[in-house]
């Protein structure tokens, strides 16, 4: 279930940021940390986000990194270890919610 807007804008004001566990394979782990956010990473680098969708709904959202494929996002990782994500994500099934996610904050678009 989508929490309500305001709900999820105190949340992410008030919750710590959210951190990056890195995997090494090919897959992401078959159960996604509730917040936190996985890359996965193989032989030929970082190739994929996991993370669970932020509305509440809990879905699994999966982002690739690489260069080849579309789309594709951008993760850069400031000096405190905090993941952030360009461009912005935008769920097409679901609860099509669409967020950035910045220095382990999401902020909501809508
Ligand atoms: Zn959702």
């Amino acid at each position: 279930m989508k929490s309500p807007l305001w709900w999820r804008h105190l949340k992410s004001r008030l919750l710590p940021a959210r951190r990056l566990h890195v995997v090494n394979g090919d897959s992401l782990p078959r159960t996604l940390p509730r917040r936190d956010i996985v890359l996965a990473r193989d032989d030929d680098g970082d190739w994929c986000i996991g993370m669970r969708c932020p509305c509440g709904c809990g879905q699994t959202i999966e982002l690739m990194l690489l260069r080849e494929v579309r789309p594709r996002w951008d993760l850069s990782i400031d000096d405190r270890g905090r993941p952030s994500l360009r461009p912005s994500v935008w769920r097409q099934v679901g609860c099509h919610s669409h967020f950035w996610l910045k220095h382990g904050r999401v902020q909501w678009c809508d």
